[in-house]
Formats: structure tokens, sequence, C-alpha cells
């Protein structure tokens, strides 16, 4: 089939990647011309485990194009997807413009009928509004061209992108035709062979349905943070109360790890922008406003810890971070409470090497000019000279270093723990003072 995807990010490019694989003709078009001039020339802009081998084999083939051109894409495509961010405005709601500014692209060049396919997390009516705007402009320049919009919501998660779409554990198609729902399950046929994955319903359910999915995970992490800060003051082990309860079939284990808070482009943006779509109709959503502000507090949580140890003397602390990425296995930080850390260490005067195995190029990019932090090669050398040890993701490399090594290097044998990956009793055998969340300090 003849596809054409807006924006080569995370979602897009691997989407993209995934479609041409199975054989579809894939031309992705994006305004950021260097990302564009980047993959012609076959480099990846984002790390993204299994995805470098799969663009540069349907490049090679023919079957996976890369342009800055609206019009081509527009021309190429019979199914065209929507995949450009949708970042939170000033007061938290989703900004539409990206998305839009697509619709009006597609408009603009479209000369034959075409199904559009809304990808991007949007808020319930949005599917309303390409709608219109597609409408308006195609009035504008005199062209009764026919189409469809279908909202199609991506659950991919970042770091297991590649195989979350070639096995996606459910396809949710919104839409009120059967001529577009016909053509969605052509298009994904090749990913819905074991058993029937495909879940149609109306548009507006499945805008919700985006939301619903990233809220109710956020949910489950805040309500185990504060779980975790009250076996802290009740001086339990939440450790063994997340064990106790995962145990329950209905509880499960998944997504109940306590730590210092959630972040990345998803979770922090959707949880925002549906209290700021039910504000819109009136609704108080009181308890995603409770997940909200329990993950802001959270991502706070590491820096308290340390203000209290040292007393807030942190004026010259020279502090090892492993970890930058909002969580592992991507190299994306954006929302991580790495970066809430860093910038409470260093207004309080301290100064921070950090070492993370993927986003060292990002923290670069964000932070580059800073004095006060110092990339690292390895997480060994971020432990040169360092004060303490602070760990923010959970990457396997940092599950069992090498634990002598940090009491020798560190000039303090003190670590704080914000994805609780070591065991308080063998931390004490070591000689290391040990903070994590929800576990208290060993001593
Ligand atoms: P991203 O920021 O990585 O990529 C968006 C891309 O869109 C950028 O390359 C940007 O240059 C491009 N773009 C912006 N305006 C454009 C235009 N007018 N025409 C063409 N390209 C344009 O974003 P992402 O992480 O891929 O997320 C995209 C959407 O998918 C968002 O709505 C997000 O909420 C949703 N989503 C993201 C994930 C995830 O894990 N990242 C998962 C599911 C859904």
């Amino acid at each position: 089939m003849k596809v054409t995807v807006f924006g080569v990010g995370y979602v897009g490019l691997v989407q993209a990647a995934v479609f041409a694989e199975v054989g579809h003709d894939v031309v992705c078009v994006d305004v950021d011309e260097n990302k564009i001039d980047d993959l012609k020339n076959g480099i990846i802009p984002i790390f993204e485990p299994g995805l470098t081998p799969l663009v540069t084999s349907n490049y090679d083939a023919g079957r996976l194009v890369f342009s800055t051109q609206p019009r081509h894409g527009v021309e190429h495509g019979d199914l065209i997807i929507i995949a450009v961010g949708t970042p939170p405005d000033e007061d938290g709601a989703a900004d539409l413009s990206h998305v839009l500014s697509v619709a009006t692209a597609i408009a603009t060049h479209m000369q034959t009928p075409k199904i559009i396919i809304t990808k991007s997390t949007v808020p319930v009516g949005t599917a309303d509004k390409v709608r219109l705007k597609l409408r308006e402009v195609l009035d504008e320049l005199g062209k009764p061209t026919d189409f469809d919009v279908v909202s199609n919501p991506e659950f991919l998660k970042e770091g297991a992108a590649v195989g979350d779409c070639m096995r996606p554990d459910r396809i949710i198609i919104g839409t009120d035709s059967t001529k577009a729902e016909s053509k969605l399950r052509e298009l994904y046929a090749p990913f819905n062979r074991n058993h029937d994955k495909v879940i149609v319903m109306d548009i507006r359910s499945a805008e919700l349905t985006k939301y619903a999915a990233n809220c109710m995970l956020a949910t489950k992490i805040s309500f185990m943070n504060e779980m975790a800060n009250l076996a802290e003051y009740f001086g339990a082990d939440v450790e063994h109360v997340r064990r106790g309860i995962g145990s329950d079939p209905r509880i499960g284990y998944q997504f109940i790890y306590p730590g210092c808070g959630y972040g990345g482009s998803c979770f922090p943006k959707d949880v925002q922008a549906l209290i700021r779509s039910a504000h819109a109709v009136g609704y108080p959503a009181r308890i995603l406003e409770s997940v909200e502000a329990v993950n802001k507090e959270q991502k706070m949580k590491l820096f308290d810890y340390i203000y209290r140890h040292f007393n807030g003397h942190l004026a010259g602390k020279k502090v090892a971070l492993w970890g930058l990425a909002f969580k592992p296995n991507t190299d994306d930080m954006r929302e991580a409470s790495s970066r809430v850390l860093m910038e409470q260490l260093w207004q309080a005067g301290a100064t921070v090497q950090a070492y993370d195995p993927q986003a060292m190029d990002e923290a670069q990019r964000i932070y580059g000019s800073r004095s006060d932090l110092k990339l690292m090669g390895t997480k060994e050398a971020a432990l040169d000279g360092a004060d303490f040890l602070v760990i923010c993701t959970e990457w396997q490399v940092f599950r069992a270093p090498d634990f002598p090594l940090i009491k020798e290097k560190l000039s303090e044998p003190l670590v704080f723990d914000g994805r609780n990956l070591y065991e308080p009793d063998r931390m004490l055998e070591y000689g290391l003072l040990y903070y994590a969340i929800g576990r208290g300090l060993s001593v």
C-alpha cells in the first residue's frame, strides 16, 4: 500500500520503517531538514534498539523515502499518517498547531481521495478539527476532493518501539467509515495474523483510549510512589509491599515500581492534557491532578534526601550521576527526573559528573555550555573525585556494579538510588550508606 508518514520522530520513523519492512511503500515527510538529510545519509537521529538496520535496509530497497516536501508525501500516499509532536502549550493543553499544519498541507496538495490517520496523541475532538481544517482549505481552493479522518493512536514504548510496532498488543481504529476501516485492516494485516488485535470504535472513544492508557500507567506509578513515601513514615519497606501486592493477579507486578518519578515525552504531557481537557468541560479530574502533583514532588525526592543528609551544605560538592535518560534503552531526556535533580544540585552550588549509556549527546545538546556538568565516558569515570553517587535511570549496566570500587572512589561512601536497584543489606556489607525510595536510609 502507498503510505505517507508526517513526522519522523520516535513514533513516525519507527512505524514507517516497520510498514516498509512488511512491504508497504512509505514516504516520510518532516519539516526538520537536518533530520531528513541525516536519514538520507544513513544517520538515525534517535536511539531505538533495532531501528538502524530496519531503516537502512528499507531505504536501500527503495521502500522508505525521506522528504521535506509535503507535496511529495501527499501525492504519494493513499493513506496519510500524522505522527507529529503534540507538545504541551503554556497551560498544559496539547498544542495542535503541528497537527493542523499537516492537515493544511494535505488539503493544499491532495488531488485524489485520501484516508488521513491521526497517530499523534490528540485530545478528544481533534479529528473533528482536522476534518474542519481540511474542508476549509479544500473549499478555499475550490477542490471538492473526498477524504476520511481516522483516529489510530500509537501505544509503542520508547526503548522497545520496533518490537511493539512489529507485534502490537492492540490496534485501535477509531472511525465512522467502513471503507476506512477496511483500508486500515489491510494496512495492519501483516501485524494481525496470530489473533485479531484490531479494536474498532468511534473516533472520540479511540482518542480517549490513548489518554486513558497513559493516565492509568502514570496513576500506577504515582500510587506506588505514594506507598513508598508512606512506607518511609511508617518504617516499612516498599519493596516488600510491592511484591506483596503484585502477587495479586488483579494488581499484577507490572508498572508498580517506586522511584524518583516518571518522565518522558508522554506521561507528563498526556496527564496534563487530559486534566486540561477535563477542565474545559467543567470536570475536575481529581485523580489525575493528584497523579501529577505526586509525580512533581517525587522528582524532587532525591534532592530532598541529599539536602537533608548534608544539612543543606551542598556548595562545592561533586556529584556522580548515573543515568540521564528518562528510562533505560532510550536517549530521550524529555521531562527526565535527572534534569530536575541536576538543576536543583546546580542551584545549591554542586557540580555534576554524569554518565548515561545512550543520552550523552542529548545531554550535550541540552546543557552543552554549562561548566557545572561534566559528561564522562564510563560509569566508573563519573565516580572520579566525586563525593557521592546518585542513580536516576535503571539501565542494566548499573544493576551489578563493582561496589568496592564505588566505595574506593567516592570521598564519602554514599549512594542515593532513585530506582531501588540494590539490596540495602548488601550495601551495608560493602560499607556503603544507601538511600533508596520508600526504604529510607540503611545504616
Ligand atoms: P518527536 O518530537 O520525536 O517527533 C515529531 C516530529 O514531527 C519531529 O521530527 C518534527 O520535526 C516533526 N514535525 C513537526 N511539525 C511537522 C510538520 N508540520 N510536518 C512534518 N513534520 C513535522 O515526537 P514523537 O515522540 O514521535 O511523538 C509524536 C506523537 O506521538 C506525539 O503526539 C506523542 O504524544 C505520540 N506518541 C509518542 C510516543 C513516544 O513514546 N514517543 C508513544 C505513543 C504516542
